[in-house]
């Protein structure tokens, strides 16, 4: 039986990809420079990511929680600040206002897409103060930034945006995640559109200052002066920077291969769209999502969890990211916060394969077992 596995990281790290990423490794270990922020394929990872993110600066960290950490840490967020986050992300955008000392508020989120929603942020607004909000560019689609900003920015609400599943997202008007004002952070887990063999982070900024305060963040507060601000550890190092430099050479194609993957779903899946089994949220962002997944809405909990049963059986693994939304975490349970619409989606969503090795049956399989599903209950 065909398998089609939620990622392929076999596949991925094929034989040319390991002859290159060895030969790299060998010379890193000749040169004796492992975890220096300033090595080779550190410098040269920062200046390609800046720029194909239309960004000024690339801080190259140890991982995606991090990045979000210094980014609020730089804008002054710190204990008992209230920030605003959307019931539907990764629990690590909850985690990095939690390891400030500050507050995480849970906005709501558009039923559809589970972006975080304006309308709910404005009703917040009117009953609490926040200091900052993180919208999520969730699964890979662009969050609605212009919408945000017009709420947060003559009210000095800072805006922090968490791209950890957004390389190559496009906001309006051709503009990449983090050409815009906002400090906006990367991951390079495994699992992302570019991953490491294992941790890295970035922040992208336009600001000298900012970019020049978390250099010296991330290496224990140091300068050419000596130590300047109670820092941390949170340099990438060296081999993890030469994985992801290389996984740049490949990024374009990738990135177009999981736009086919979607392209293809969407065409085949046309029919459970139409009488109503299931909905996909990122149908309209074809051009602008990353791709980063592939979420579905089933009509119910119940169907959801008895598709996923029976596309596994046919060899086909999903993912149910995220099956919780924020105020329904045990963290975060007695917080603040709109949970309507996050709630019915994290009930609802189930997330089909879509990476960059998948190949055309197996997109078909996938689809063909969808409809095959919806026949026979
Ligand atoms: C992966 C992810 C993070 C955290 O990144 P790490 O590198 O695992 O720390 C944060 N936010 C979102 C939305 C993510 O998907």
């Amino acid at each position: 039986m065909m398998q089609v596995p939620f990622y392929n990281f076999t596949k991925l790290h094929n034989q040319e990809f390991q002859d290159e990423i060895l030969k790299r490794f060998s010379m890193i270990i000749q040169e004796n420079s492992y975890s220096n922020p300033d090595a080779y394929y550190n410098k040269n990872f920062e200046q390609q990511f800046a720029e194909m993110q239309k960004a000024k600066h690339c801080v190259l960290v140890a991982n995606g929680t991090d990045a979000l950490e210094l980014s609020l840490e730089v804008l002054g967020i710190g204990p008992g600040d209230r920030v605003g986050i959307p019931g539907i992300t990764f629990y690590a955008t909850a985690e990095a206002v939690l390891n400030r000392g500050a507050i995480p508020v849970m906005i709501d989120v558009n039923p559809k897409t589970g972006l975080i929603s304006p309308e709910s942020l404005n009703r917040i607004l009117k009953k609490v103060y926040l200091k900052a909000i993180i919208p999520v560019h969730i699964y890979g689609m662009p969050a609605p930034i212009d919408e945000l900003e017009s709420i947060c920015n003559h009210r000095n609400i800072k805006i922090v945006e968490d791209g950890a599943q957004a390389h190559g997202t496009i906001l309006s008007d051709d503009h990449p995640v983090g050409s815009g004002q906002n400090l906006t952070t990367f991951s390079f887990y495994p699992t992302k559109n570019i991953g490491a063999f294992g941790d890295a982070g970035a922040i992208l900024t336009q600001d000298d200052e900012i970019a020049k305060k978390i250099i010296s963040l991330r290496n224990h507060g140091r300068s050419a002066k000596g130590i300047e601000f109670f820092g941390r550890n949170s340099r990438c190092d060296h081999m993890q920077a030469a994985v992801i430099h290389l996984k740049l050479q490949y990024f374009s194609e990738h990135n177009k291969r999981r736009r086919e993957v979607a392209q293809a779903y969407i065409k085949e899946l046309q029919s459970e769209t139409t009488n109503g089994n299931i909905s996909i949220p990122a149908e309209n962002f074809i051009n602008t999502s990353s791709w980063h997944l592939f979420p579905t809405l089933v009509k119910n909990k119940e169907t959801k969890l008895s598709l996923k049963s029976f596309l596994e059986q046919k060899g086909i693994s999903t993912s149910l990211f995220y099956e919780r939304s924020m105020l329904e975490e045990k963290p975060l349970k007695d917080m603040q916060g709109e949970n309507t619409h996050a709630g019915l989606f994290a009930e609802r969503v189930l997330c089909l394969p879509i990476h960059p090795c998948l190949l055309d049956q197996e997109i078909e399989l996938v689809a063909s077992s969808v409809k095959n599903f919806f026949k026979t209950i």
